[in-house]
């Protein structure tokens, strides 16, 4: 008994239960969390070997794209060789670059200035130019020399022919001579080819002259074409020439940055026969591939993107991002790379002349597909949390419930021997007193009365317990009869008022005029009633009075018992008719009973198709009306 008290707590008996259902949900959030853990780890193992496959397969790439180039270089005859967009190719010589193909550059490394031809045969004309001062004839011998078939000697007597007519002060004669040199284009003059020459003096010409308009002609002329990169000039010439043409260069971009990486790649181009190589430009990375030829070093140089096209094409086929990087991680073409997990194969691994990182492509899309598997997990863990909670919450109420009724049973059991035990402690002193013949005669009718009296009163307790045993059981059966309530009443008013000291004379009990039947098993109904009856009684002040009415309510029969007893709290109203339960009336006047006569009554009106009501407020006395269907009303 004790176990079930200390254990039925209510609050001790939730803290043992919510401490059970914790632990569970702990160990499985922990193990959730582990899996969790280990899933991801195992994923991101799963992307590195992933990455580190494609990063061979791009490496692999590479190589065969330069291959290709290279291929295609070695091959190249009579310098055709497939330009990329973008691209520039090159024949060069230790001397400088001898041919172009592709785009145009405002400057190259270093240009072969094709020699100094021709330049002994002035030397009589210089004489006369020089040391004897006699211009006009320095001039007539230049101007036979303008007459050659030798383009390069052409040119330099043309050169020579402007410069003394310039000392001469013959402008317009100068201009003229200018105008024919630069008719020669690309024959190399002075180290510079004879249009660029020419047009830069006539620029000169006309400022000197204050002739701002053909200055202006002229300068925009020469700017033209230094910007489109007319002339296989050096850095130092496409400077001298764009401050001559005066006034800002609009130069492509990434023209002059080819040029430039050019320029720094020239040392190895001289250098190493073959090579290949990638440098930084601002948007792409710039690739170079050379091989040596019979013309000479062919080069291929070319934005990455072009070159490397089919890297970038396998790349996005295996969804991934690529950056290329030097030897000090600086970043060469592709995209910048972040934190996230990527492969490297630096160029020790592969022999490119780049490191390559590789990433996933989306990688929004993987961390999603963590996220989505995450809050997947997360559903399952919380409905899993809910059904062990429930559960938790279920068995809680069963084994509060058990609890509270093994407590009642066992109060009930005790509550038994007590009503047991009146009666008996009664009928034996009686009996010993008979016994042993110590009454008088005249008292002992008396005496019978009070054995009759105990007799019947343990008689109606096993009777009520009985038929309380069968009702549990399911096995109480009626036997419905037509019965008038007000005689059955009258019956049970009867028997209580003939049982001395069984508060029969505060009954007060009023037959109605018209009477009416209901089809009822009497013994049953007269059962409940004495229940009543008997609570009525026993729990109101001796003196208050009792009263029971019949009463009829649409087809409905009722007998309702009013007392005005402490009554009952609105709280205890659907308890007090559960079985064992006793209310704080009973606890509070320490009246005796079982805890079974409010079931009884209830279980034996709801088998007659009728409900028993209680009208009750604590401190203002109790009403308990039993409803049954009603039959006809008797005339
Ligand atoms: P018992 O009377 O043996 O305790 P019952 O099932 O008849 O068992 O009644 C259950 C409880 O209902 C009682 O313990 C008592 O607290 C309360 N009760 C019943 N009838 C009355 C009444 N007329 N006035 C006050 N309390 C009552």
């Amino acid at each position: 008994m004790t176990t079930f008290r200390q254990l039925g707590t209510p609050a001790r008996l939730l803290l043992l239960f919510i401490f059970l259902a914790a632990v569970p949900l702990a160990a499985l959030g922990w193990l959730g969390w582990r899996l969790l853990d280990q899933d991801r780890a195992l994923e991101r193992q799963r992307v590195r070997e992933r990455l580190a496959e494609d990063a061979g397969l791009l490496a692999a790439e590479s190589e065969r794209a330069l291959g290709l180039w290279e291929i295609r270089l070695a091959g190249a005859i009579q310098l055709r060789v497939p330009v990329p967009p973008g691209g520039v190719f090159l024949v060069c010589s230790s001397k400088g670059v001898l041919h172009q193909q592709g785009v145009h550059l405002p400057y190259y490394p270093a240009v072969d200035s094709g020699g100094k031809s021709g330049s002994n045969s002035f030397n009589a004309a210089e004489i006369q130019e020089f040391q004897t001062g006699d211009l006009a004839r320095a001039a007539a011998m230049y101007r036979k020399f303008a007459a050659s078939s030798d383009q390069s000697q052409r040119a330099n007597a043309l050169m020579r022919l402007a410069r003394s007519l310039r000392k001469q002060d013959d402008i317009q004669g100068a201009l003229r001579a200018y105008m024919e040199l630069s008719a020669m284009g690309d024959t190399i003059v002075a180290g510079t080819p004879a249009e660029l020459l020419a047009r830069g003096e006539r620029v000169t010409l006309f400022r000197t002259g204050h002739d701002t308009d053909a200055t202006e002609r002229e300068s925009h002329l020469l700017t033209d074409a230094l910007e489109q990169g007319r002339y296989i000039i050096d850095h130092a010439t496409f400077d001298l020439y764009s401050r001559i043409a005066g006034g800002a260069l609009k130069t492509d971009v990434s023209a002059v940055e080819t040029a430039r990486a050019i320029e720094n790649l020239w040392p190895l181009f001289v250098q190493q026969p073959a090579g290949r190589s990638m440098v930084k430009r601002s948007r792409h990375g710039l690739v170079a591939v050379w091989q040596p030829s019979a013309e000479g070093t062919v080069v291929m140089v070319g934005g990455a993107e072009t070159l490397l096209a089919p890297v970038f094409h396998l790349a996005q086929k295996l969804e991934v991002r690529i950056a290329f990087e030097d030897a000090r991680g600086q970043l060469l073409a592709g995209d910048p790379r972040g934190r996230q997990e990527h492969a490297t194969k630096t160029y020790r691994e592969t022999g490119l002349p780049w490191s390559m990182h590789v990433w996933p492509a989306d990688i929004a899309q993987s961390q999603d597909q963590w996220k989505a598997r995450r809050g997947l997990f997360g559903a399952g863990f919380g409905l899993m949390g809910v059904v062990i909670a429930a559960a938790t919450y279920l068995a809680f109420r069963a084994v509060h419930r058990e609890l509270a009724v093994a407590r009642l049973q066992s109060d009930f059991v005790s509550a038994v021997s007590h009503e047991f035990r009146t009666p008996l402690t009664a009928i034996r002193h009686l009996t010993e007193m008979l016994e042993e013949n110590g009454a008088p005669q005249d008292r002992l009718p008396q005496y019978y009365r009070a054995l009759a009296r105990e007799a019947r009163r343990l008689h109606g307790i096993v009777e009520s317990l009985l038929d309380f045993g069968s009702m549990e059981a399911g096995r109480r059966t009626y036997h419905m009869e037509e019965t008038n309530p007000a005689i059955l009443v009258r019956r049970v008013v009867d028997e209580f008022r003939e049982r001395p000291g069984g508060g029969g004379e505060r009954l007060a009990f009023d037959a109605p005029q018209n009477a009416f039947t209901v089809r009822a098993d009497r013994e049953a109904i007269a059962l409940a009633l004495r229940n009543l009856v008997d609570n009525a009684l026993k729990y109101s002040p001796e003196s208050s009075p009792v009263a029971i009415s019949i009463l009829r309510r649409g087809e409905l029969a009722g007998i309702s018992v009013e007392d005005h007893g402490p009554g009952i709290s609105r709280r205890e109203q659907r308890a007090v008719f559960r079985k064992f339960v006793r209310g704080a009336s009973a606890r509070a006047g320490n009246v005796k009973g079982t805890g079974i006569g409010l079931t009884l009554a209830a279980h034996i009106i709801k088998a007659h198709g009728g409900s028993l009501e209680l009208a009750s407020e604590a401190g203002h006395g109790s009403r308990f009306t039993i409803l049954l269907p009603g039959e006809r009303v008797e005339q």
